[in-house]
């Protein structure tokens, strides 16, 4: 007791007690002063709500029979009120049927306590739930601060991430810019008569380009992930034939088709109808699935690419499937989303080849997060399926790309 009279006034919890009975009121007001508690009083519905506006207190007790506006509506008002909803409030009701309880809880009350009152049953009541608001205030205060916490860490990545996709656009743009001039000066110097000429300089001219070309066509790759990470990617649609897409790819890919002794075969894609798309993104998008197809097959594999026109009930327009099937190594089933993730790799690759075709030769891991960024800027879908990855078993991997045939604004 010595302590709590040391208690100064501002720190003392405050009840507020609402009835209209003067002796119970000051029964129970003194009886709960004596302990450290500060004690406000109303003796209607009315004044109890203004008291409560105004003096803001830790809890309520609030009489159920009141002349004027009774304990449940005087309870529903101060629910219905920012200033006051927090308030715990408990019912003391000379009424012990469920009926008042239940319409207690109703209004909005945390508990009750039954006339005649029992002090010490009434004390213990409000220290409780005095507690459970102090916690739940506490609690309240940790989930905002955390809030605050993570929505600051969230502004700094992006801005970090921001940052991140800036330097790789602006050094991808700057390495791009005198690597292609390397590139087409090294392809004029493999013409030059010095050069045909010279075996030795003819080879050694060879490997120049090798290596240029492969840093240009990463330095491209790049340049369309940040493009499609920016959301600057956006495709010029025009009528395109599959087939003549395909053709461009096919020429592409034929050396290193060869050099694999890998088989590719078309199917059902000359009666395939023209479609709106981007002819420049389109073969980049097939280049990357059939480079890939060619990458974990092993020598003397298949590659199908086979086309289907489809009008689906559940689709809003009719769509062009190409699915691109190969009988490769396959994919475990938990990496078939994630291979689609910029810088994503299985690890079932040898890591970092320096062909394009290798067997099992990984690249840096762009070649499907461009694909997705095309087919999902042309409104499609590309998903992949596989048995599962096996080095012996060779179940392949099938990826689907379904692209609207008309533009998707019409
Ligand atoms: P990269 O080939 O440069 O590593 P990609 O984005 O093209 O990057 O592919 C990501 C990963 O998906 C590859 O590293 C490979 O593990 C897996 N993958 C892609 N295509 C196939 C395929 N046809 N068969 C098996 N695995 C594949």
């Amino acid at each position: 007791m010595d302590m709590d009279n040391h208690l100064s006034t501002e720190m003392k919890k405050k009840i507020l007690i609402v009835d209209d009975n003067p002796i119970n009121l000051r029964i129970l007001a003194d009886y709960l002063e004596a302990f450290e508690y500060r004690v406000l009083v109303a003796r209607d519905g009315r004044s109890g709500i203004e008291k409560a506006q105004y003096a803001q207190p830790d809890i309520i007790l609030l009489d159920v029979m009141m002349p004027d506006i009774d304990g449940f509506e005087t309870c529903r008002f101060l629910k219905a009120d920012e200033t006051t909803r927090a308030i715990p409030v408990i019912f003391m009701t000379a009424l012990s049927e469920t009926e008042s309880k239940v319409e207690g809880f109703e209004a909005g009350a945390v508990d009750y306590v039954t006339k005649p009152l029992q002090q010490r049953e009434v004390l213990a009541r409000i220290r409780t739930h005095l507690q459970l608001r102090e916690l739940t205030e506490n609690l309240e205060q940790l989930v905002k601060q955390r809030t605050n916490e993570l929505e600051t860490a969230y502004r700094h990545l992006s801005r970090l991430d921001k940052a991140k996709s800036d330097f790789i656009s602006i050094m991808s743009h700057e390495l791009r810019t005198p690597l292609a001039v390397i590139d087409g000066y090294t392809q004029l110097l493999q013409d030059n008569t010095a050069v045909t000429s010279d075996e030795e300089a003819q080879f050694l001219v060879g490997n120049i380009l090798t290596g240029t070309q492969r840093m240009l066509r990463t330095m491209n790759d790049i340049f369309d992930v940040t493009r499609i990470d920016n959301d600057f990617l956006r495709p010029y649609r025009e009528p395109l034939v599959m087939q003549d897409v395909l053709d461009e790819v096919y020429i592409k890919v034929t050396p290193a088709l060869q050099k694999r002794k890998l088989r590719l075969t078309r199917i059902g894609i000359e009666s395939l109808p023209r479609i709106q798309a981007d002819k420049v993104l389109l073969p980049k998008l097939f280049y990357h699935l059939i480079v890939n197809a060619i990458k974990y097959t092993p020598d003397g594999g298949q590659i199908r690419v086979v086309g289907q026109f489809r009008e689906l009930s559940d689709l809003p327009a009719p769509i062009v499937e190409i699915l691109v099937e190969d009988n490769g190594i396959g994919i475990e089933p938990q990496h078939l989303e994630l291979i689609f993730e910029k810088f994503y790799q299985t690890g079932q690759v040898n890591f970092h080849s320096s062909g394009t075709s290798t067997f099992k030769g990984g690249g840096p891991g762009l070649g499907l997060a461009i694909a997705r960024g095309i087919v999902q800027g042309h409104g499609g879908r590309i998903w992949a399926e596989s048995e599962g990855y096996d080095e012996a078993a060779y179940p392949g991997s099938r990826f689907f790309v379904w692209l609207p045939v008309d533009s998707p604004s019409g």
